[in-house]
């Protein structure tokens, strides 16, 4: 089955427990807009003809939203999938975004930097000229593969054909802090994960038959993928107490029951091109890392990792799903009759855009998060703090009196809100899975379509 046949199977499942019109259900699973561009680059090489996609998948909310893909195997089918689980997770998490996804075909090893920032301005030229890109239309962020420079050189890219448009560096998200972009985003969808697992581990009735405790702390993770996601998620796991007792990447997995050092990992990786130089660490063959017995399987690298074919060697009791689309409908069959409690990507990896939606807010403000009302908020605080003082008969001076006060900075006030976000999205997902009896992914499926499907009967655009 194909990536975008797998999305329509779990689509159509949710879409049974619902009851909307059929020409209704295919308006929200077809995509809109396909864009294909090929164009060429010169290279130290020579000139190379690169390949690049962006769907809009759902264009029901403008813009439409979603992450760059640069990897040397990617293609239709695989975009497809990818702006549609876009649009659901938006759905899911409510941001006001359609959904979107971009790729580019190349393998980022052969090209330098200049010929890649050549590559990137490039392909962002080809969509101004299809109109398929702004702060009103399309606004790409980061995916795997890409990382704020790239989204740096879009935004310049864009800026310079769209130079009288005030809102032009809310074109693209995820960019550098120094460019426009916000505190808190490169971060944003490995804190949500935990925020996710989180959430998760707070039920004692679903605890009870996983066999777990409630919390993280204590509990053993296997990472999958040690980039963006994999590795923020596995930092912000470690410092609430979980045990990372693998990771997996694509050169091998290393495995330390008792451990292992994520931001010691990290430099390693940094600095010696590969994780299995890690010193307190096992090393095994990459495949042996997902059947490691553990408590959470935490898939952060590509779609498709766990299928049919391995999904009964899965020890996990808990996956939690970093990657867009790592299970396959014949794995997530398995799973659930096994009982192992499947957060779905479509809510637990949407930190992401949560975070970018606030980028692209702060963009259209042009004003950073807190600056306005900082000082008024010290200020309210110390006169609460004097009345209450006057109330009791107390006094304190004015050292003792800040310790008390609170002021959020930019990222503060990003974490919070995604920590809100989640922990109200994972609530409505629990929910309506009891009330439908579904699994979590069925759930947030369901909760996607119902709200895609009224946003367009009040619409008066179906019936
Ligand atoms: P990334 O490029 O930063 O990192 C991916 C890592 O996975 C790389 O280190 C790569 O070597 C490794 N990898 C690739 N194939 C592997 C394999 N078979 N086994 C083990 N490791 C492998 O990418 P990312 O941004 O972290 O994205 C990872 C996944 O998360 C993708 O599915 C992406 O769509 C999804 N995602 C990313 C974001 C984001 O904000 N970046 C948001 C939501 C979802």
């Amino acid at each position: 089955m194909g990536f975008f046949r797998n999305v329509k199977h779990y689509f159509e499942k949710a879409a049974n427990h619902l009851n909307y019109d059929r020409g209704l259900l295919n308006q929200i699973e077809t995509p809109n807009a396909i864009f294909k561009v090929n164009f060429p680059v010169k290279t130290r090489n020579g000139i190379k003809v690169v390949s690049g996609w962006r769907v809009h998948h759902s264009q029901h909310l403008l813009p439409t939203k979603g992450g760059i893909r640069i990897a040397p195997k990617v293609d239709e089918d695989e975009v497809m999938a990818l702006a549609s689980l876009m649009t659901y997770k938006n759905a899911v998490v409510d941001v006001p975004f359609g959904g979107a996804k971009g790729a580019i075909k190349l393998n980022k090893s052969e090209f330098t930097e200049e010929e890649l920032e050549r590559v990137i301005r490039r392909y962002t030229v080809e969509l101004i000229k299809k109109n398929a890109i702004g702060p009103a239309i399309d606004v790409p962020a980061p995916d795997y593969g890409s990382s704020p420079k790239e989204m740096a050189w879009i935004a310049d890219t864009y800026i310079s054909y769209h130079h009288t448009d005030i809102a032009a560096l809310a074109s693209v998200t995820g960019k550098p802090v120094e460019n426009g972009g916000i505190r808190g985003r490169k971060e944003a969808t490995g804190k949500g994960l935990m925020f996710a697992l989180r959430e998760a581990l707070d039920y004692e009735e679903d605890l009870k038959k996983l066999g777990l405790s409630r919390g993280i702390s204590g509990k053993r993770v296997v990472v999958q993928g040690f980039g963006n996601v994999g590795y923020h998620a596995a930092k912000f796991l470690q410092e609430e107490g979980a045990i990372i007792i693998a990771i997996i990447e694509i050169d091998g997995t290393i495995y330390n029951p008792n451990g292992i050092d994520v931001e010691k990992a990290k430099q390693i990786q940094i600095n010696e091109g590969s994780i299995t130089s890690y010193p307190d660490a096992k090393v095994l063959p990459r495949e042996e890392g997902l059947f490691l017995e553990t408590d959470v399987l935490l898939p952060a690298a590509k779609e498709n990792q766990i299928t049919g074919e391995n999904a009964d060697k899965i020890k996990a009791k808990i996956i939690l799903e970093g990657a867009n689309g790592p299970t396959t409908p014949e794995a997530d069959e398995i799973l659930n009759q096994r009982g192992v409690l499947i957060i779905p990507d479509i809510y637990a990896n949407a930190g992401g855009v949560v975070v970018s939606y606030f980028e692209w807010l702060k963009n259209l403000y042009h004003i950073r998060l807190g600056r306005l009302t900082k000082r008024v908020e010290e200020i309210s605080q110390i006169r609460m703090l004097h009345g209450i003082l006057k109330l009791i008969d107390r006094s304190m001076d004015e050292e003792e009196l800040k310790n008390f006060v609170f002021s959020a900075d930019e990222k503060e006030i990003v974490f919070s809100g995604l920590e809100d976000t989640m922990i109200n999205a994972y609530r409505h997902l629990r929910e309506t899975a009891l009330k439908y009896g579904t699994d979590l992914r069925t759930a947030a499926f369901i909760i996607a379509i119902d709200k895609i499907a009224r946003y367009y009967i009040n619409m008066g655009i179906f019936p």
